[in-house]
C-alpha cells in the first residue's frame, strides 16, 4: 500500500497516455494515495525563447489543476493530490512563488535540472559532461539544492542526486557534502523525494544514494515517495525497492501532504 507523489501528464510533452490511465494503473497496483506533479511551466524563460517537449505551457496550467480536481472528484476512495515540479533557478525565486500562489496545491517538489543553465539530466545535452569535472559539478549540484531547500518554495526536493544519471559519479569522498547538504535540508524543515525513475535510467539505481539517504533519516529530513512516472504502465513502480531502501536507511514513515501541510503516515 504505497504512496506515488510523482505523476507527469502528456501536458509536458515527453510523457503519454490519459491521466484517468495512470489512476487506474494506480488503483490496479494497490497504491493507498497518489499525486500528479507534472512539470511547472519553464516560467524563467520568456515564453517565445522556451524549449518544447519540457514542460506544459503557461495556458495549460489552470487546465492541469481542473483535471487533477475532477480526478479527485471521481475518485472520492482513492486520495488524489494536487502537486507541481518546479525547477528552482537561483535569482528567480519571486516569480516562482507567484505562480505557486495561484493554485492550490498540496504540494510542491523542487528540482535541479539544470546546472547554471546546463540542462544535465537531458539526453540531448550529455556533450556537456566532457570536460567538466565530476567534482566540481557535484558540488555545485548540492549547493543548489541547499539553496533551493533554503527557498523556503518547496516541499520536498526531487530526485536529490539526479547528477548521477547518466553515470556521473564524484571522483573523491563526498560524504561530507552529503552530511552538510542533509543537515542543511533537516534546517528548511522539508522533505526529501525517494525517485525510483533511477532505477531504469543509465545509472540503474533510485535517488537519492543511500549514504545521502541515511543522513537525511539521521537528521529528521522526512521523505515524499515517487516514481517519476512518465507513462500509466510506469505508476507505482520501483516503490518495493525504494520502501526497502528507506527501511535500510532508518524510516519507518513516509510523508503525505494536503494543502502545504505535512502528516506522516507508517511506511507499511
Ligand atoms: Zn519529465
Ligand atoms: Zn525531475
Amino acid at each position: 500500500m504505497a504512496v506515488d507523489y510523482h505523476l507527469h501528464t502528456y501536458r509536458c510533452g515527453h510523457a503519454r497516455g490519459r491521466m484517468a490511465d495512470y489512476v487506474r494503473i494506480a488503483r490496479e497496483r494497490g497504491l493507498r494515495e497518489i499525486g500528479f506533479a507534472d512539470h511547472i511551466p519553464i516560467y524563467f524563460h520568456a515564453p517565445e525563447q522556451r524549449p518544447s517537449g519540457l514542460a506544459m505551457a503557461d495556458e495549460e496550467l489552470p487546465e492541469y489543476v481542473a483535471e487533477v480536481l475532477a480526478l479527485r472528484a471521481d475518485n472520492p476512495d482513492l486520495p488524489i493530490r494536487l502537486g507541481i515540479e518546479a525547477d528552482y533557478i537561483p535569482g528567480r525565486e519571486p516569480q516562482l512563488a507567484v505562480l505557486l500562489e495561484r493554485h492550490p496545491f498540496d504540494y510542491v517538489l523542487g528540482s535541479i535540472h539544470y546546472l547554471d543553465g546546463w540542462g544535465f539530466d537531458n539526453p540531448d545535452f550529455l556533450d556537456g559532461y566532457r570536460g567538466r569535472d565530476a567534482d566540481v559539478l557535484y558540488h555545485r549540484y548540492f549547493e543548489l539544492l541547499q539553496a533551493a531547500a533554503r527557498s523556503g518554495l518547496f516541499d520536498s526536493l526531487a530526485h536529490p542526486d539526479l547528477l548521477k544519471k547518466f553515470g556521473c559519479r564524484p571522483r573523491s569522498d563526498i560524504t561530507p557534502l552529503y552530511r552538510k547538504t542533509a543537515a542543511v535540508i533537516a534546517a528548511a524543515g522539508i522533505c526529501i523525494e525517494v525517485n525510483t525513475a533511477g532505477l531504469w535510467a543509465p545509472v540503474g539505481e533510485i535517488y537519492p544514494h543511500p549514504i545521502f539517504l541515511r543522513f537525511c533519516c539521521g537528521f529528521g529530513v522526512p521523505v515524499t515517495l515517487g516514481s517519476d512516472a512518465h507513462a500509466p504502465e510506469r505508476v507505482g513502480s520501483g516503490l518495493p525497492e525504494a520502501i526497502q531502501l528507506l527501511k535500510q536507511a532508518g524510516y519507518r514513515e513516509i510523508a503525505t501532504f494536503q494543502r502545504r501541510r505535512r502528516t506522516l503516515i507508517p511506511l507499511e
